[in-house]
């Protein structure tokens, strides 16, 4: 009761009358009476308060659809259990869901979680970036797994080929365990490269920087030698909690960042919810999500929510200065302007209360194709521009970034996309602005290859991928990576481009990093074991 306004504790009142005897619970029994099972007339009635709560004027009240379908989920797991059960999860935890959310993966107790696996989503979604960040082995999008008749089975989970095995062989293990062993070889290999700058061989320096969301990100990242946070997303600390984050505890979320870098550039970007990405606090129901209410248009719709999280942000910074704010899903100078003009607000309010804190640098997001033709116009206003090319990939070749149906259509090796990244890169440089790159893409060895050649000033990447992406371009030259990209710029198929780069990588000895193990040695595998 001490943390909602009122007319949300209201909206708790309406809950509790649809839950009396001769409200939902009453209709529920009359159809079971008129012989329905008991789940199937749940369902009937829950789905009928939905349309009813959907088909209402009030933007407000069409969203608490959501809530409904969520009660009658409680309901429904009441009536298939009995009695509610504590999951037990085991010392080696993999997560089999429907749909894997990011609140999901903070349910395993800490250590235990060993791998994920989802039937909704593609590797590009953010549930998969984050479990990336944690290094948790990942599968998603696997359509037609059985997933009620995996629990309790002992199960391999293959990220790098996206592919599962329940109650593995003897030989199969000792196949998996043999690469584990490997990774862990490797990985040891390149902690020698933590302290040493990142380099090329012609003396062309790159700056390495992190992707973070959670602190366990920042401890992994400080022991991996990231130079900096690249992109802080700060809806994370608000995806796992169950209303918004006061002003407060926003500052002390944003504070353990800046200090565990300082005096390094920590880039936080303003909360970037819908898309995929929903608060169930604040739920957004649209047709196309992707294309709708996220980023910077829910935040400049909603003034109170960006003052509360700027504020907190410079609050935070006070004694570092390490900050630099970054806006999400720009598509119009007009939101630049407009983010600036609360920004400076927002600077001018805390000083006069008395922080001593430093105007922050402001910088905005390239994802959305509109702002790769004004990046001038953009550059002109800002300080720095940074690549979302996860979204950019997902914009440019409209392929929605979550839909497993359509994610061997997503390549961000696409020719149209390198073209845009040259491109931005090029426009940024014109003006003298520098330009970053914070998508999974920095994070690939051959795509962190080909941005370094084209000019980008910093990468920005999951803290796992940092050592390899490292020890590549330490080991070769600018010039030999401009000549790779001159290459593959001539092609016009995204499937001969990583094809290309691959061979590159693997002729310059890097061919571990392209799949595990011994090279080749999964196909030889495959075939004796199938
Ligand atoms: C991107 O779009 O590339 C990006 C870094 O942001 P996110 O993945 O959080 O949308
Ligand atoms: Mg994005």
């Amino acid at each position: 009761a001490s943390q909602l306004r009122p007319e949300e504790q209201a909206l708790f009142d309406v809950y509790l009358r649809m839950l009396g005897d001769d409200a939902m619970p009453g209709e529920v029994g009359n159809r079971i009476k008129e012989g329905f099972w008991a789940q199937g007339a749940l369902k009937q009635v829950v789905q009928q308060y939905v349309r009813h709560f959907e088909m209402m004027d009030d933007h407000y009240l069409q969203e608490r659809a959501v809530d409904i379908r969520d009660l009658g989920r409680r309901l429904l797991s009441h009536l298939q259990e009995g009695e509610q059960k504590d999951t037990v999860y085991p010392e080696n935890t993999v997560l089999v869901s429907e749909e894997l959310t990011p609140a999901m993966l903070g349910e395993v107790p800490k250590g235990q979680l060993v791998g994920l696996v989802s039937v909704k989503g593609s590797s590009n979604s953010h549930v998969a970036i984050l479990a990336r960040a944690m290094g948790v082995p990942t599968v998603m999008g696997l359509v037609d797994i059985p997933v009620n008749q995996l629990d309790g089975k002992d199960l391999i989970v293959d990220g790098f080929e996206g592919q599962i095995f329940a109650s593995p062989s003897t030989d199969l293990r000792n196949f998996y365990q043999e690469i584990c062993d490997e990774e862990d070889e490797l990985i040891k290999g390149l902690e020698a490269l933590r302290d040493l700058p990142c380099e090329t061989t012609d003396n062309h320096r790159v700056s390495l920087l992190v992707n973070t969301g959670l602190m366990t990100d920042v401890v992994r990242s400080l022991s991996h030698g990231a130079e900096g946070i690249g992109l802080y997303r700060t809806e994370v600390p608000f995806m796992i909690k169950d209303r918004f984050p006061s002003e407060q505890e926003q500052r002390e979320y944003y504070r353990e960042q800046l200090e565990a870098f300082a005096p390094n550039p920590v880039t936080m970007r303003t909360l970037d919810i819908g898309g995929d990405k929903a608060l169930t606090y604040f739920p957004i129901q649209e047709e196309n999500p992707f294309l709708g209410w996220r980023g910077i248009r829910v935040t400049l719709d909603h003034p109170e929510i960006f003052l509360v999280q700027v504020r907190a942000m410079l609050k935070a910074s006070e004694g570092l200065n390490n900050l630099q704010i970054m806006l999400p899903m720009i598509s119009n100078i007009s939101e630049v302007e407009e983010s600036l003009h609360l920004i400076y607000r927002v600077y001018h309010e805390v000083r006069e209360e008395g922080y001593n804190i430093h105007m922050p640098k402001v910088g905005v997001m390239v994802e959305i194709p509109a702002a790769v033709y004004q990046i001038r116009e953009l550059a002109d206003r800002v300080d720095f521009l940074s690549v979302g090319s996860n979204d950019l990939t997902q914009y440019l070749l409209a392929v929605d970034r979550n839909n497993p149906r359509v994610a061997q259509l997503y390549h961000s090796y696409h020719p149209a996309v390198l073209q845009a990244l040259v491109r931005v890169a090029q426009d940024a440089h014109a003006v003298g602005k520098p330009v970053g790159i914070c998508g999974e893409l920095a994070g690939d060895p051959g795509g962190a290859l080909l941005l370094m050649a084209m000019g980008y000033d910093s990468l920005s990447m999951n803290a796992a991928s940092l050592p390899k992406v490292k020890s590549v371009i330490r080991s070769v030259s600018r010039e030999w990576s401009a000549q790779l990209l001159e290459d593959v710029l001539l092609l016009d198929s995204p499937h001969v481009i990583k094809s290309c780069v691959d061979l590159a990588l693997r002729n310059a000895g890097f061919g571990r990093y392209l799949r595990p193990g011994k090279t080749g040695a999964i196909a030889h595998a495959e075939r004796a074991l199938s």
